[in-house]
């Protein structure tokens, strides 16, 4: 590469970002790294916070409490060292107008670099008063005064972005903000709709982000509720309502060529199989699904039901379905203890109607998939393994995926690819509400099973400090010896699973000597196929009295006869991982119970346990865990394919979401009117590069 300066030449909003001032090769590869290939691009970093230089003081002004920016001299500049060990606290003065005002900075030695006494510089943030009645800066804001691009009106300030500080993001955009007047982006969205809604136009609104006038409501900006934020906030939701709704209509577009044979010898089969009668809920989804089966385009659905609500038998009569039509279906689950589990389960309810195959990492050898390929199967239940290059079906009719939320959208696609068309159930246990279900799963239809089959007791959920974990064990070995089956869970405490089994195995020891009148043994995701199943197998006819197990048993494992579980270190769980664990007790007629041992806790930690103990119901524990962590970490890694928002905030623009919901329903049929052609163009074009690369053709 030439390292000849760029051509000066106007910016335009296309322009790349080497063609800024302080933009050289290698900064201009970190911005791309970060998604900032264009002017345009940057233009979507916004602020962090907004400081207020309206009213720029001398320290002599400063007299109470509140928010100040003052400019001055720094004096007396000094590193204390605290005695609680890491701590540092920076103390000096700033000067100015015949007075001296205190300030503190907690863990920022760098400034002690960075600043010397004598420095001007400006200073934005909290002053306080002393317990002795004197006023204090705390921890303001600090700009070398030469650098801090001067005084007046509202400044933002930026996230460091691709390893370049603040300061000089904000020198960068210097130069893009200009481009919104001279080469405004595209606006997308008719001016009906933003007048309805009463927003700014795109380029309007980020100049009033980038730029607030010297009017601007600072409390609204910070809250992002501002016109501004909103208009980006509506743009961004009402595209991804739109881009859910046309990769629905894609998929379902065209016919599907499969028929399913539904009449009364099919109907017979499936009262046969029932091994109880189903619940309402159950009859009522049933009835969907038959619906969608029956249905020219192909099904697309997501069944959503708290543990236990019985989600697998629906599964298992629409794959009987497919079975007695002569036609194959795919049943993939996350994990090889699950599919595993459900193996067993379909092979004993599908008995003489259905061939039933397991396809995981450690059985889908060439001599099965060879016999899947020639139809020799009806049903292949697998994980992941399902979805490998090497595995191919005769005629797949319909996929269901279970524990939908442990896969991603390539996943799914990837074991659609494998049919032609298919009809696709995908369930999940994690409640999700409906903010999230929109944005997730916008694509899809939805049922939800909300009844639980007769006879649950709740479960009774205690949460007891660690340092009374002895007498906990006590009474499970009570329970024990009066006939319980129960479950120890350990978190995955190391990175590496290895670790985690190596000392899972060494906790597991110590439990399993307490409660040595027990039959017991370890189960975790590391041990041989073949081990798990045996223990599973143990523990399920009764063997095997204890399962000291990791999180491997948080999905869909079903034991009806275990009643008592004692999950360690419960704070480091989250809270649909807690709800997910306790569903696997409480499923069988007996009374049951949860005890939760912790350690130290957290404020959030503790607010998550709180509603644990409390709240029954799943759909109102997803909203509180959505509360407590934030939509990202709810959806956790795993959510492979989730596209990221960049300015809506799902708990605080729920509202606009509706609103985006409603108006991409109502658009949505209107695309092709010319009003709607640059929002449609942009839908489509998305549609095809974040979405299709999955489908497989
Ligand atoms: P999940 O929705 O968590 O996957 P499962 O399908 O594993 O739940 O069902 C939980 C338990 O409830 C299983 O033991 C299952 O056999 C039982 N079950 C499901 N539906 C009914 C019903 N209608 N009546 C009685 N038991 C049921
Ligand atoms: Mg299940």
């Amino acid at each position: 590469m030439s390292a000849a300066p760029p051509p000066r030449v106007a910016l335009r909003r296309d322009s790349p970002l080497r063609f800024l001032k302080g933009v050289g090769p290698q900064r201009a590869e970190a911005l791309a790294a970060a998604g900032c290939h264009s002017v345009e691009d940057l233009l979507w970093h916004l602020p962090l916070r907004w400081e207020d230089r309206r009213r720029v003081c001398a320290p002599a002004e400063v007299d109470r409490p509140g928010s100040w920016t003052v400019r001055g001299r720094l004096a007396e500049l000094r590193l204390l060292r605290t005695r609680r060990r890491g701590f540092v606290i920076v103390r000096g003065r700033v000067a100015g107008g015949g007075a001296q005002l205190p300030v503190v900075w907690f863990n920022q030695p760098w400034l002690m670099d960075r600043f010397a006494d004598g420095d001007e510089v400006l200073l934005f943030g909290n002053v306080r008063a002393t317990e002795g009645g004197l006023l204090e800066m705390l921890s303001p804001a600090v700009h070398g005064w030469s650098e801090a691009g001067g005084e007046g009106g509202i400044v933002a300030v930026y996230p460091a972005v691709a390893g370049i500080g603040p300061a000089a993001v904000g020198r960068l955009m210097e130069q893009v903000v200009p481009v919104l007047a001279a080469d405004p982006p595209s606006e997308l969205l008719p001016d009906s709709l933003l007048a309805a809604w009463s927003l700014p136009r795109l380029a309007e609104a980020l100049l009033a982000i980038h730029r607030p006038g010297p009017a601007a409501d600072l409390g609204a900006l910070a809250a992002r509720s501002d016109p501004a934020h909103l208009r980006l906030v509506y743009g961004e939701l009402l595209e991804l309502q739109l881009e859910l709704m046309e990769l629905r209509s894609r998929e379902i577009r065209v016919e599907k060529r499969h028929h399913y044979r539904i009449d009364e010898e099919s109907r017979r089969a499936a009262r046969e199989m029932l091994p109880f009668r189903l619940t309402g809920a159950q009859k009522r989804v049933v009835r969907e699904i038959v619906g969608d089966l029956q249905g020219r385009a192909p099904m697309l659905r997501l069944l959503q039901g708290d543990v236990g609500s019985g989600k697998t038998i629906v599964a298992a009569l629409a794959l009987l379905i497919a079975a007695t039509s002569g036609l194959q279906a795919a049943f993939m689950a996350p994990t090889e203890l699950l599919a595993e589990q459900h193996f067993g389960n379909l092979t004993r309810l599908l008995a003489g109607r259905a061939r039933v195959g397991l396809f995981t990492g450690s059985s889908a050898d060439a001599d099965r998939r060879r016999a899947l390929a020639a139809g020799e199967f009806d049903v292949a239940v697998g994980t992941h393994a399902l979805i490998q290059g090497g595995v191919v079906f005769r005629n797949l009719a319909l996929a269901v995926i279970d524990e939908q939320h442990r896969f991603g959208v390539a996943q799914r696609r990837l074991l659609q690819a494998k049919g032609e068309r298919p009809d696709v159930l995908v369930m999940t246990a994690t409640p999700i509400p409906r903010s999230l279900a929109l944005t997730l799963y916008g694509d899809l239809e939805q049922s939800v099973l909300d009844e639980m089959p007769p006879g649950r007791t709740p479960v009774a959920t205690e949460i007891v400090p660690g340092s009374r974990r002895a007498e906990v064990y006590r009474r499970l070995r009570g329970a024990l010896a009066a006939g319980a089956r129960a479950y120890v869970v350990f978190p995955l405490i190391e990175e590496s699973e290895e670790v985690s089994a190596a000392s899972l195995e060494q906790m597991g020891t110590r439990v399993r000597d307490f409660l040595a009148d027990s039959p017991s043994a370890v189960l975790h995701g590391r041990l041989p196929a073949a081990e798990r199943d045996r223990i599973m197998r143990a523990f399920t006819s009764g063997e095997i009295r204890v399962l000291v197990a990791t999180t491997v048993i948080e999905v869909g494992v079903d034991v009806p006869e275990a009643t008592w579980m004692v999950i360690e270190s419960a704070e480091r769980f989250g809270l649909a991982q807690l709800h997910q664990l306790r569903g696997r007790v409480g499923r069988g007629s007996g009374a049951s119970r949860c005890i939760a041992l912790h350690g130290r806790l957290s404020e959030t930690a503790g607010r998550r346990l709180e509603v644990f103990a409390t709240a029954r119901d799943g759909f109102a524990i997803a909203e509180a865990d959505l509360q407590i962590r934030g939509p990202g970490d709810l959806l956790g890694t795993r959510q492979a394919g989730v596209p990221k928002l960049r300015v809506a905030d799902l708990i605080g623009h729920r509202e606009w979401l509706e609103r985006a919901r409603a108006d991409a329903r109502r658009l949505q049929p209107r695309l092709d009117e010319p009003e709607l052609a640059p929002l449609a163009a942009r839908v489509r074009s998305r549609v095809s590069s974040r979405y299709e690369s999955f489908a497989g053709g």
